[in-house]
Order: structure tokens, then sequence, then C-alpha cells
């Protein structure tokens, strides 16, 4: 008997069909496991009961946390917009280099990191936050397509939006899904080798490569979808030019020039430590050699404060969006370069900027924290108990004030430094003393306080007796 609560109830699950003698065969990813009475999948989290496929994980996530839309590698549409981040539980890859492994696999979570949520839980939260976007995200949202389809519906009923960060190991109809309730997909390649998919992934690159083209088909005949594609370089595994340019290639024969893509920096974590963090000078160059061969936008991601994640116009090379950290600052004029007038392909769904980053008046008197940004790590995620109202400001090493008085409610929210002077974040909180994780990069979703990843070389300051996270 599987003793963590998590696991003891279960939904009834779609994408299967019944096989010989009570197995069946599970066909939401291209895993396609066929499953024993009792036993689960690959990906831990469908398991057949009595003959019949149920997902395990439904409404079990990880803490929902709010972040913004540059956290999921989407720099296309509505730069700057928060967005409501769930991760789940299992994956149906399994990378010996995993970001987000103490979530992905199934196996290691425990009870205390699983929030029990429900489709409309979800959506009230959002619409109490004044949140205009839902990101399906973190360890996989493949492996909970029914909680994902259920939410995803009633979040559009209520005119929230949908974003589908993902590795994209998916079947064609369950893609086919998620095109009715989406509206961006980001999507996550790991290489354009089927062998890399296959020894370190656990997966196979063809399938990934057809859902995506699946999904641009869709863009092309109408529907309105979003795509970006994002590439994680990998050191000592994928971190060279040769292969960095097929990604580029690939996209140039079988989408176009217009779709962003992010070569993206990696971080020792899980099976894969003994190296370094990618070279930020590769990323740099993979980033030239792809604009050079003809795609017009692309990125450099998990770097903080480098122009590579800033917006240039392709004509003129005027910047039209400035990045820094997850802050982004528009300078389009209706859609286009203000400069040569080029059109710029960056959706701006909503006339009006979110409610949530507005300037708050700072009330007198309320207990305060300090988190200091360590050297590279300059984003931390901050957890509530309860949704209390919690004001937040930016500060130099001196403790002068940078930018405005912020507020928050959110239970878990992410914090980055949005410009170079801006070494601290000071917290003052309402309700019980909140805690701060500290996030190596925007795909990392840290579970526990004193989780700490290989910086190595990069020469990460300690944590002083002040600056501890806590
Ligand atoms: S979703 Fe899970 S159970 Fe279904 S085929 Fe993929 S790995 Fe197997």
């Amino acid at each position: 008997m599987e003793n963590r609560i998590w696991m003891q109830s279960w939904q009834p699950a779609n994408h299967w069909i019944s096989i010989n003698n009570d197995n069946v065969l599970c066909n939401l990813c291209p895993r396609f496991c066929k499953i024993k009475p009792e036993k689960v999948g690959f990906c831990g989290v469908r398991k057949n009961v009595n003959g019949a496929l149920a997902s395990v994980n439904y409404g079990k996530s990880v803490p929902i946390t709010c972040e913004s839309i540059e956290t999921e590698a989407v720099f296309h549409y509505a730069p700057g917009e928060p967005i409501l981040s769930l991760g789940n539980i299992g994956c149906m890859m399994k990378c010996d280099f995993c970001q987000n492994w103490a979530t992905s696999q199934s196996r290691l979570v425990q009870d205390h990191n699983v929030s029990y949520i429900s489709p409309e839980s979800v959506v009230q939260y959002a619409l109490d936050n004044n949140i205009r976007m839902l990101s399906w995200t973190y360890n996989d949202p493949v492996v909970w397509q029914e909680f994902v389809v259920d939410t995803a519906r009633l979040a559009k009923q209520h005119g929230i939006q949908n974003l589908y960060k993902s590795a994209f190991y998916i079947t064609p109809q369950a893609i086919d899904e998620l095109l009715e309730v989406m509206d961006i997909f980001s999507v996550s390649i790991k290489s354009l080798d089927d062998d890399f998919y296959r020894r370190v992934t656990k997966g196979r690159l063809e399938p990934v490569l057809e859902g995506v083209k699946q999904v641009y088909g869709a863009i092309k005949q109408g529907a309105n979808v979003h795509l970006e594609l994002s590439n994680l370089c990998v050191t000592g595994r994928n971190d060279n030019l040769q292969e960095s340019l097929k990604t580029a290639h690939w996209m140039l024969e079988n989408l176009d020039a217009n779709v962003p893509l992010h070569y993206v920096r990696f971080h020792p974590d899980y099976l894969y430590t003994q190296v370094e963090r990618t070279d930020p000078a590769f990323l740099e160059e993979a980033r030239t050699a792809a604009i050079n061969a003809g795609l017009n936008y692309v990125y450099v991601g998990n770097v903080h404060g480098t122009p590579s994640s800033n917006t240039y116009c392709p004509c003129c090379q005027t910047l039209v969006v400035e990045r820094y950290g997850l802050a982004a600052t528009s300078f389009l004029k209706q859609g286009a370069c203000p400069r040569c007038q080029h059109p710029i392909p960056i959706k701006m769904p909503w006339a009006e900027p979110s409610l949530l980053h507005s300037p708050q008046e700072l009330p007198d008197g309320l207990p305060h924290m300090l988190h200091s940004f360590r050297g590279v790590i300059r984003s931390c995620h901050v957890e509530q108990l309860a949704a209390n109202p919690l004001y937040f400001q930016f500060e130099t090493q001196d403790g002068a004030p940078v930018g405005r008085v912020q507020k928050m409610i959110s239970l878990r929210f992410m914090l980055s430094s949005p410009s170079p002077q801006a070494s601290q974040v000071r917290l003052f909180y309402t309700g019980v003393k909140p805690h701060v994780y500290e996030v190596y990069d925007r795909a990392h979703f840290p579970v526990w306080e004193a989780e700490r990843t290989a910086c190595h070389s990069e020469d990460v300051p300690p944590v002083l007796d002040d600056q501890k996270v806590k």
C-alpha cells in the first residue's frame, strides 16, 4: 500500500484504451504505456484501477506561484504580464539534468509539497488576485492533462488566458484537445538529436517536432494561438554551435523566421551536477549564429542583465522591448518599431496594463525582513502561510529605494532584481513572516529552504547570518 497520502485518491483519466486481461494502454504521450491492474505508468501518476485508467495527480499541485510571462520563455506576448504558474507531480520524460526533479519524479514527491486544488479554486484565486493568465508549467503539464483542460476551459469562460510550457512529448489527439483551450504554447526542445533524447531524456525527438508542427499548422489555418520555442543548452551535452544551429535550421525549414527562439542557460541539477553552468559566452555565440542563419528573434535565457534578452527591430536594430530579469518595458508604437515602423510580431491582447503591479502606499509600522540577492542568484520565491497583503521594495546595497513599493496578496510569488542597482528586497508583511527560497533561474522551482544547487566557478557569495534564506 502506497503510504504517501497524495497517491491514495484519483479521478478517471481520458486518453486510454482497454487491452487484454484488465490491462490498459495509455495514449496521452508517445510512450504508450501498457499498465497492469494496480500499477502506474512510466510517469508514476496514471494508474490502472480495476481495469480503467485513473489520474492520480488530478488537482494535486506544487504551490501555485505568481510570476511574469517572461519566466516561461514567452517574449512576444504581453511583455511583463503577471501569470499564475501551476506545476504538478510526475513527468513523461526522465532527463538526468532535470531542473525540477523534486516534483517531476513522482516517487520523490512528499505529502508536504502537495497542494490540493480544484478548477474552481484556481480560477477564483486568479480572479481575486487580478491575474489574467494561467501558466501550466514546471515538471510538465502533459501528465495532468485532464485537470489542465478542465481548469483552462473554466478559466477561458471567465476571460482568463492559458499558457502551456512543456517538453511536448504528447500525442496528436491530446494536442488537439489543448488547441481548444490554450492561447500560448512555449515548447522546450532539448536537442535536435534523437539519440540525445533516447539516452538523456528517455523520450524520442520525432513526436516533439511533429507536435510543434501541429501547433504551427493550426496557427497557419487561423487558430488564435501563439508559439515560441526554447532550447536548453546543457554543459557538455549540447552546448556547441553544431547542435544549437540545428534548432534554428529546423525552425527555418518547418516554421518561419518570426517564431522566437530562446537559448536557455542550464544549471547543474539532479543526477548531472559534476559540470559547470552553461557558459554565457556560448549562449551569445549561439544567438548570433541563429540570427545570421535567418531567424529574426533569438534570445538568451536565464542570464540576468544581458542585452540579448531585449527585442530589437530586425530592420534597423532599434531597441523595441527592454528586459532585465523578469521586468519588461515596451517602446513599440502601435505594434511597430518606433524608428522605421517595421511591424514587430509581439501580441498585446490587453489594452490596459495589469493592475497587479501598480505602485502602493506603504502602511506604517509593518514588520519587515530583508532578502539579499547573492551574486548570480537574482530571483527568489516568497511564500506565505495565508494570502495576506505583503508589500515589497527593492533597494541598493546601501538601502536606498529602487523603484516604487508594490503589493502582492498571493500565497507564493516570484521576485527578481529589476535593475543592476537592486541588490536586495525588503518585505513588509501583514501576516506571519514569509519564507524566501532562492531561485537559480526561471526553470527552477525550489521546494525546500535549504535546497542548494551547484554554481561552481560562479563564485556565489556565502550566505551570511543576516542574509539567511528564511
Ligand atoms: S502519460 Fe504516463 S502513463 Fe501515459 S503513456 Fe505517458 S508515461 Fe505512460
